[in-house]
């Protein structure tokens, strides 16, 4: 790893100061992912900006209409607060199904949205990669892509986003609150992902200096009736092949709302308004799911190693909406 500054920021538009003002720098917090990526060489920073100790407001603040989780809070403390346990489920089980306790106990909300793809080329600084190196190749394509995306990729990279917590957050129409030289604005989690395009190397709609300073989650009575399912390759400390988060309403038999978004098989966490309005409104059966299932992968893009994905993820999706609507 070669050297680098680091700095204690003192307040928000402090770090976002030190970071307008010097080059090659960027955030850290728990750096459980940052710090892998600089010692492997996937990542090369000068200067690392602590912002740890910033005055981010409550970690964990339930107001009456919406959940407002602070940026420097932990994986933890926000998997295991009794009102998210409550009240958002599917935020609680994403974090919980997420790495290992050690490193939920240092890993931030802003990091875990910030963390990089597990595209073993990505890592290896001595692969090509579109992604680390723009224009170099992408040789996850024909090579090794059993944990690459069906959906949303092209010809230039196919890696997923590799965070729980971002699909969890998509389906409930979160929202990321952004603190730069521009001053602050907010942006759909939805939106704040990047398909990969031509320009693989940006991932998210962040602008260059800018910090997440916040998450808010909107509070409805969907909410608590949501779920994460995450199926992996060994029961902990690993990331997703194909999960879902789903909330769902129903009256009777019949579907008033519900949100889906899924993770492991899209360039970034997946919803698609097609598949829920294929839901709403019917009689939630086997048939229903099934079909909305088909929807969902109506324009997969599966590679040789990831084939199997077309059919677990709609395998995935009858099994949490048959749990959530309590057809079994
Ligand atoms: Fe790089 Fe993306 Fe290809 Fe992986 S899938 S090698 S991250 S360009």
């Amino acid at each position: 790893m070669r050297t680098f500054g680091y700095t204690v920021a003192g307040s928000p538009a402090d770090a976002v100061r030190i970071a307008a003002s010097t080059p090659e720098s960027t955030f850290v917090a728990g750096g459980t992912d940052l710090l892998n990526l600089m010692r492997d060489g996937a990542e090369a920073h000068d200067h690392l900006i602590d912002v740890n100790h910033l005055d981010l407001g409550e970690r964990v603040d339930a107001g009456s209409r919406r959940l407002r989780v602070g940026a420097s809070a932990r994986m933890r403390q926000v998997a295991e607060h009794p009102t998210v346990r409550r009240e958002f489920p599917v935020l609680s089980e994403a974090l919980l199904a997420s790495a290992s306790p050690q490193v939920r106990n240092m890993a931030s909300i802003g990091g875990n949205l910030l963390q990089r793809t597990r595209c073993g080329y990505f890592r290896d600084s001595a692969s090509p990669c579109n992604k680390r190196a723009p224009g170099s190749g992408c040789p996850a394509i024909s090579g090794h892509n059993r944990g690459h995306a069906i959906l949303g990729g092209g010809d230039q990279c196919i890696a997923t986003h590799p965070s729980d917590l971002a699909v969890a957050l998509v389906a409930l129409d979160a929202t990321v609150h952004l603190l730069g030289p521009g001053g602050e604005r907010t942006v759909p989690v939805a939106d704040f992902y990047l398909l990969p395009g031509s320009t693989p190397d940006l991932e998210t709609a962040m602008r260059p200096g800018e910090l997440i300073t916040r998450v808010d989650v909107p509070r409805t009575a969907l909410a608590g009736r949501s779920r994460y399912l995450k199926l992996r390759d060994r029961a902990t400390f690993e990331f997703a092949v194909v999960s879902v988060a789903a909330a769902l309403r129903t009256r009777g038999r019949v579907v008033q709302d519900v949100r889906l978004a899924f993770g492991g098989v899209g360039t970034r966490p997946w919803r698609d308004a097609g598949v829920e309005a294929a839901l709403r409104g019917r009689p939630l059966t086997g048939q229903a799911i099934a079909e909305a299932g088909r929807l969902l992968v109506r324009d997969a893009e599966p590679r040789e190693g990831n084939r199997f994905k077309v059919e677990l993820v709609q395998r995935a999706l009858v099994s949490i909406l048959s749990d959530l609507g309590g057809l079994r």
